[in-house]
């Protein structure tokens, strides 16, 4: 079964509508520092709004660990998005009781009001039948729309759905549009591009594209455990020792291309030099030193991928590119992607780094789909169910 749209329903008109949301952005000095989530979330909620739905939105926000934690309020998130809707959004503190129900039934059409944080809740979690009865008590239906907590298996993203009508929202529904394309039917050639650190994120992700990519092109960590497992010295470079057997592996996959040469120096960016990776093992790194960056010809031969990719998929950091001059590897990856998507190639990229890189070189309009699921998309590439997602499937209305 696929995922139903809110677009498939008609006459919203006073139905009070639970909409699951990612509202988890950064807060400083109670404000919020960056709205993207929040703008992701407004083609659903406008769309409700003007089929004069009654509008319930939930979120968490940061890690409470199931207390009220002042500083987690959902507070700031409300001002905020009471600007960006031009309207008022009475927060609701609690999830049941009398004056919670009096509260929803007397909304005005088109009207949008926001629980706290849900997370203040230690059922939300533990994804509690009791705290999915209570949120469904709320409304007559539910929309799943923050794609970040899709592969969540808490009570306002899956639970809830057990209990009313659910749909997916725009926002999700794109998400889950842009990514099938990539994972069932791709243009090819298909070019998956990954790095970064988190390597239990990204192994699973290669041994489910494998089949499906025409070339996966890696940097970062697992370049790292990589060469370490062959016998070079790599010094203090970033590995995970778990995973050595298996990226060894990927050495006979003639469809692994590996950086040939690769950036190391210090962590400050002193003594940054290019090493040219040779046959045999060396070493690379002086003690102290590490492997921050892919090389200058590591990036050219990249590009001659990502130059006639149709597919282009990109997660994870190829270097330490918060630092200077290791950023460079990084950031000519984000340009070459950015540059072939758009018409030429389907161009898709996520994970919170990822995002942060784009940004830096401001051509992510230029992509097709940035995913705002970090975590969610590499559960999506790796092949795995997302909880949400399979939630609202089962109980479409
Ligand atoms: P994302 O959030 O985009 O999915 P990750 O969280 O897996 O990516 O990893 C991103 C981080 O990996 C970046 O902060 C980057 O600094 C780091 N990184 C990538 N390559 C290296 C490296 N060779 N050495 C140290 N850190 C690295
Ligand atoms: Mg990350």
């Amino acid at each position: 079964m696929s995922i139903r749209s809110i677009k498939s329903l008609t006459n919203l008109k006073n139905k009070r509508v639970l909409v699951r949301v990612d509202f988890n952005v950064p807060i400083k000095k109670g404000k919020v520092r960056d709205e993207a989530r929040l703008a992701a979330s407004l083609p659903t909620i406008n769309y409700l709004r003007k089929q004069k739905a009654k509008v319930i939105l939930v979120t968490h926000v940061g890690r409470p660990e199931g207390k009220r934690v002042a500083a987690l309020s959902v507070k700031p998130i409300a001002k905020h998005l009471s600007v960006l809707l031009n309207c008022q959004i009475a927060i609701l503190p609690k999830w049941s009781g009398m004056a919670v129900y009096k509260t929803v039934e007397n909304m005005p059409p088109g009207g949008v009001v926001m629980l706290e944080n849900i997370r203040f809740s230690p059922e939300e979690e533990k994804n509690t039948r009791k705290l999915a009865v209570e949120l469904a008590g709320l409304a007559d239906l539910f929309v799943l729309d923050g794609f970040a907590v899709a592969h969540r298996a808490a009570a306002s993203v899956a639970g809830v759905a057990e209990f009313l009508p659910s749909y997916a929202g725009l926002l999700i529904e794109q998400e889950i549009n842009g990514l099938e394309q990539v994972t069932k039917r791709p243009s090819h050639p298909f070019v998956m591009v990954i790095g970064g650190a988190k390597m239990e994120t990204k192994v699973s992700v290669i041994k489910n594209l494998l089949p499906r990519a025409d070339h996966i092109l890696v940097g970062g960590g697992i370049v790292n455990t990589y060469l370490k497992a062959r016998g070079y010295g790599v010094g203090d470079s970033l590995v995970d020792d778990r995973f050595k057997k298996e990226v060894l592996g990927y050495g006979k996959e003639g469809k692994i291309v590996w950086p040939v040469d690769v950036v190391v120096g210090s962590a400050t960016g002193k003594r940054a030099r290019v090493v040219a990776l040779a046959r045999r093992p060396q070493r690379l790194c002086a003690s102290g030193e590490a492997i921050y960056d892919i090389g200058p010809r590591s990036i050219q031969l990249f590009a001659t991928y990502i130059k006639h990719a149709h597919t282009l998929v990109w997660n994870g950091a190829m270097g330490r590119f918060e630092q200077k001059p290791y950023d460079v590897g990084t950031l000519a990856i984000a340009r070459l992607i950015a540059a072939r998507s758009r018409g030429k190639s389907f161009g898709v990229i996520g994970g919170g780094e990822t995002l942060q890189a784009m940004a830096m070189t401001g051509m992510g309009e230029y992509v097709d789909l940035i995913s705002t699921g970090g975590g969610a998309m590499l559960e999506f590439l790796a092949g795995k169910k997302l909880p949400g997602i399979e939630a609202i499937k089962s109980h479409a209305g």
